[in-house]
């Protein structure tokens, strides 16, 4: 049913004249990957190797998130990945309020098509739909439900390749939380099932995966051995510490490189993460079971 959706409103994009747009357009692009995808990605515009082309995220910008999806164990055809406009800007400047709102009717029913439990936006543009007014450099990472979907603004890819100081490892810190969300989002499907609906946008704190340029363990009470286990990668290979350590009485493990840092049990409070950047000290509450720890430690890869 979605995809057939899907492939209407690409027939219909791709002859689509609302907006000054389809003048400059060699091909439209109007998005693609799973018509059931639990995740949506969603653009700007298409630039030049889409245009060529008439598929979504194929230039440099595409391959960033292709090194992403293949670090969250994740496939191009598992997810959606969509534009807020299809047709390319001429030198891709930036699309016109006039351009997005003329588009606008065929990215909401990819949305309602798709049904999407996470969406995440990449850039300024796709964010402002749901943060009118926002500032990405203050919303980046921070998701919100609204309707019983988490929305989860990101940098575009762009801005992380051309700061690889800083906007490339917040890219990359927001990207590993969508694991968390796509969790969280499963969560709140469950409970829609019992007849209840958020109504107020809710923020959600990531809480199980919080890649961090160094990370501190320390047990809440030192006479107790705390069983710790954490994933520390150093690019270009992936070194996942197999070894679970304990940790006694005052122990202080600490990485250099990105670690994603969980325990094995299920004592609450335990994990300190340091985040140097920030000067912030969060808690990671662990809730999860040993065999699902394994798993978002796996994800952990350097892209
Ligand atoms: N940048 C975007 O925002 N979308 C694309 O499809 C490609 C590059
Ligand atoms: Fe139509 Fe959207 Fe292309 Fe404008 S950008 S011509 S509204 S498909």
């Amino acid at each position: 049913m979605s995809a057939e959706v899907l492939a209407q409103i690409a027939k219909e994009v791709a002859v689509c004249t609302k907006c000054e747009l389809c003048k400059g357009r060699t091909k439209a692009v109007p998005g693609e990957g799973s018509a059931n995808a639990t995740v949506m990605f969603i653009g700007e515009a298409p630039g030049y190797h889409e245009d060529q082309q008439g598929r979504p995220f194929i230039g440099p910008s595409g391959q960033l998130l292709d090194r992403m999806f293949k670090a969250l164990k994740m496939t191009r055809q598992d997810v959606y990945i969509g534009n807020v406009v299809k047709c390319r800007p001429p030198q891709n400047r930036d699309p016109k309020p006039e351009e997005i709102e003329a588009c606008k009717p065929y990215l909401d029913r990819q949305i309602a098509a798709i049904n999407p439990r996470v969406i995440v936006t990449l850039g300024r543009f796709s964010m402002a739909r749901w943060w009118p007014g926002g500032r990405i450099s203050q919303l980046h990472g921070q998701a919100k439900t609204e309707g019983g979907r988490i929305i989860m603004p990101m940098f575009h890819p762009a801005a992380a390749l051309r700061d690889q100081e800083r906007t490339y490892q917040m890219f990359r810190e927001d990207a590993f939380t969508i694991p968390a969300l796509i969790e969280k989002s499963e969560e709140i499907a469950r409970t829609e099932l019992w007849g209840f609906v958020p109504t107020e946008p809710e923020i959600i704190e990531p809480e199980k995966t919080i890649p961090v340029e160094k990370v501190k363990v320390t047990p809440a009470k030192a006479e107790k051995p705390v069983r710790v286990k954490a994933a520390a990668v150093a690019p270009p290979e992936i070194k996942v510490a197999e070894e679970m350590a304990e940790y006694q009485p005052t122990p202080v493990m600490e990485e250099t490189a990105p670690v994603l840092a969980v325990t094995t049990e299920e004592v609450p409070e335990i994990v300190q993460v340091e985040n140097k950047e920030e000067n912030a000290v969060k808690a990671a509450r662990p809730r999860k079971k040993k065999e699902d720890i394994k798993s978002i430690a796996e994800q952990l890869t350097m892209f």
